[in-house]
């Protein structure tokens, strides 16, 4: 499974490092022309393909017995690594978008999202694979080495279909891992889940469905490779941290999508073959 699905603002993300630090190499972003922001906001309307669509439980969703999201205090980030995606109730994303929706609330719903009626999806056989995992004490980086259990508040981690998990000390690991799979994995087989530290809570959120900031300046954040993407659960807080920064602004932001070869070139082009 290809994880990388969804479009960005290439030339914008070309921009953005081009007019990074000294600390970030010299390159630029290949491909074509722009591409649509992807909706990855929960709305309160949900496209006809869910109307009726069967949640993780195997219940189908009733359109005229749902619930508000202020009733069951919906929020768009995990809460105590309980998310919707996660949830027995959670209709997985249909059309490519980012978002699902639900079997039992009104309108889209996040992955990383949560509510008062959260129930967990019951154990199938391999959704262990699909879970991030605690990092062993020795585990290195499978990008730079570094130990990873050092950085609890920034390592990031991955599963592939196969079960092989590898671990990572930062975000910027782990998408170069993903953007460049052949150089750095011990499998043949398709990373299947990859979780990335939360920027403001620090917890272990999906990393294909969170929001980058595209942070380029190595001395503004302290995290250990001086040089990484800040990843946010959700999008509200990613424009919160660039309105912050005076080098960033919320065509900044980007999705999953944006971490291919190239951009991996940018913050790790060091480590690459
Ligand atoms: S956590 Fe709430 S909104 Fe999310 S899928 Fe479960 S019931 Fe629906």
């Amino acid at each position: 499974m290809d994880l990388r699905n969804a479009t960005v603002n290439r030339r914008r993300l070309l921009t953005l490092l081009g007019a990074s630090s000294a600390t970030a190499v010299a390159g630029c972003l290949g491909g074509d022309g722009d591409g649509e922001e992807p909706t990855t906001t929960a709305s309160d309307a949900v496209p006809d393909q869910y109307r009726t669509a069967t949640g993780l439980n195997g219940e189908q969703r009733d359109p005229d017995a749902l619930s508000a999201k202020s009733d069951v205090n919906y929020q768009s980030e995990p809460k105590a690594g309980q998310t919707c995606s996660r949830c027995a109730f959670y209709v997985p994303d249909k059309n490519g978008d980012g978002v699902g929706a639900c079997t039992i609330v009104e309108g889209t719903v996040e992955p990383n999202g949560y509510c008062v009626s959260y129930l967990p999806h019951e154990a199938d056989d391999d959704s262990d694979a699909r879970s991030p995992v605690d990092v062993p004490e020795d585990a290195e980086c499978a990008v730079c080495g570094m130990t990873v259990a050092n950085f609890p508040e920034w390592n990031a981690q991955a599963v592939h279909e196969d079960d092989t998990r590898a671990f990572f000390c930062t975000a910027g690991c782990a998408v170069t891992y993903d953007a460049v799979t052949e150089q750095f994995a011990d499998t043949d087989a398709d990373v299947e889940g990859l979780w990335v530290r939360d920027f403001d809570s620090r917890e272990l959120v999906h990393g294909t469905s969170a929001h980058y900031a595209l942070e380029t300046d190595s001395d503004r954040v302290d995290d250990p490779m001086k040089l990484n993407p800040a990843p946010f659960a959700a999008r509200e807080d990613a424009v919160a941290y660039v309105e912050e920064v005076e080098h960033l602004s919320e065509e900044d932001i980007v999705e999953w999508s944006a971490f291919d070869r190239d951009v991996a070139e940018q913050y790790r082009g060091q480590l690459l073959e």
